[in-house]
Formats: structure tokens, C-alpha cells, sequence
């Protein structure tokens, strides 16, 4: 799923939606289109899962990112 975080440049609030198309979101806190996308659709992903046995990391020619679909995606370090 496209889900990117954003922050809004008008109050600060730091927040993740999901972005169909090229559709613009609203700041949930101020209904402010003045926001700044931020790096997240992929290392979303990883800020859950733990350094416990899960390889995360792999360079394995392909992407390890199952909800990325870019390949300049830098959280799949394939960038
Ligand atoms: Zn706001």
C-alpha cells in the first residue's frame, strides 16, 4: 500500500496516509495542504519488525520491499 507519512510545514504535525494517485492529503490536524513528504513508504515496514532473526537487510538483487514499487526507493537500498 502507498502509505507515506508526511509533515505539515503549517502546525508541525508529523502524520502517515495513504496516497492514491497523485492525490494531494490534508494535514488531519489543520486541514493544511502545505506539507512535506517524507521518506517513509518503505521504512515503515521495518520500524516495527525487531533485530531478532529477521534478515531485513538482504541484497538479493531484488526488493525486499513488498510495498515499494520504485526501485529509487533508498529504504530498499537498492537506490
Ligand atoms: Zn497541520
Amino acid at each position: 500500500m502507498p502509505i507515506y507519512e508526511y509533515k505539515c510545514n503549517a502546525c508541525g504535525k508529523n502524520f502517515e496516509t495513504l496516497v492514491m494517485g497523485k492525490t494531494t492529503p490534508e494535514c488531519p490536524s489543520c486541514d493544511s495542504k502545505n506539507l512535506s513528504r517524507l521518506m517513509s513508504a518503505c521504512g515503515f515496514v521495518s520500524k516495527s519488525s525487531g533485530p531478532s532473526g529477521e534478515t531485513t537487510s538482504k541484497s538479493a538483487g531484488t526488493s525486499s520491499c513488498g510495498s515499494c514499487a520504485s526501485s529509487s526507493c533508498s529504504s530498499c537500498g537498492m537506490g
